[in-house]
């Protein structure tokens, strides 16, 4: 059995407390991260990157990483969250030093989300910089959460000097034009659950078209939930059924993908 790694979840706020009211509904069933984890360690997923969405969030997710073999943490503020962060030098501050804590691989979630527009462009833009500015500074790879807006998130990206930024498009749906240029500024591809229930023939092309050195496997749990299984909490362990998914798109031995995907998340984060 080979090795994987969830590159991207939110098990560290699996909880009865959990403002997403399918986590709380579990969680009180007794769905919480330890049974969560074991579930997914008995298929094979050893390791997790558990990514933080705001300060609150990131604080939780390193302590989480810490208190838990195989976990890693991601602090970082999601786009939506930005308007709370714009004007706040003392959590910008707390954030820095978040960065130091044992067990940090990466900053994200980050970003530019107009889908929602839950903050404002503008807002959202400065706290994407305020995240790279950190990122390049320390050399920590990031965690990128870009919706329908790249149009503004490469000429911010490009703003930086060739190689200073390094990560991967979390969550990647976009066409397969933003793929290869987004290939050609050597970032990964995060590709999760959406996968397995895409039904638009073109999106179906950019998946099968994502090259194996540069796939990134992740959930988003809770979030997400591949097909067959939606209707049912997201969880770790799924991993498996979206590397399958892949390999019977791409045509590829699964051992194959597997094993490409453990080694890239491996190599992104130093893990
Ligand atoms: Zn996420």
């Amino acid at each position: 059995m080979i090795k994987l790694i969830d590159s991207h979840c939110h098990i560290h706020s699996f909880g009865p407390n959990s403002e997403d009211q399918t986590v709380s509904k579990w969680a009180k069933l007794g769905l919480g991260p330890d049974e969560i984890i074991r579930r997914a360690k008995a298929v094979g997923i050893e390791e997790f990157i558990c990514v933080g969405t705001d300060l609150e969030d990131s604080v939780a997710a390193v302590s989480f990483a810490q208190a838990n073999q195989g976990c890693y943490a991601a602090i970082g503020i999601h786009p939506h969250e930005a308007k709370r962060y714009v004007n706040n030098p003392k959590a910008q501050a707390d954030f820095g030093e978040l960065l130091k804590q044992p067990k940090v691989v990466a900053i994200g979630e980050c970003g530019l989300d107009y889908y929602y527009q839950h903050s404002d462009p503008l807002e959202q833009a400065a706290i994407l910089r305020f995240q790279l500015d950190l990122a390049s500074r320390n050399n920590v790879p990031l965690i990128f959460h870009v919706r329908e807006a790249y149009s503004d998130f490469w000429p911010i990206f490009n703003s930086y000097p060739k190689g200073t930024l390094r990560g991967v498009l979390h969550s990647f749906t976009d066409t397969e034009e933003t793929l290869s240029t987004a290939i050609n500024k050597g970032l990964y591809i995060g590709v999760n659950g959406i996968a397995t229930f895409a039904k638009d023939p073109a999106q179906k092309e950019m998946f099968k078209a994502i090259p194996l050195d540069r796939l990134l496997l992740e959930t988003d749990a809770p979030y997400l939930t591949p097909a067959p299984y939606r209707g049912n909490i997201n969880e770790p362990k799924y991993i498996v059924r979206i590397a399958e998914f892949l390999a019977q798109l791409k045509q590829v031995k699964i051992d194959h993908l597997e094993q490409s995907a453990t080694d890239n998340t491996k190599r992104l984060f130093g893990i």
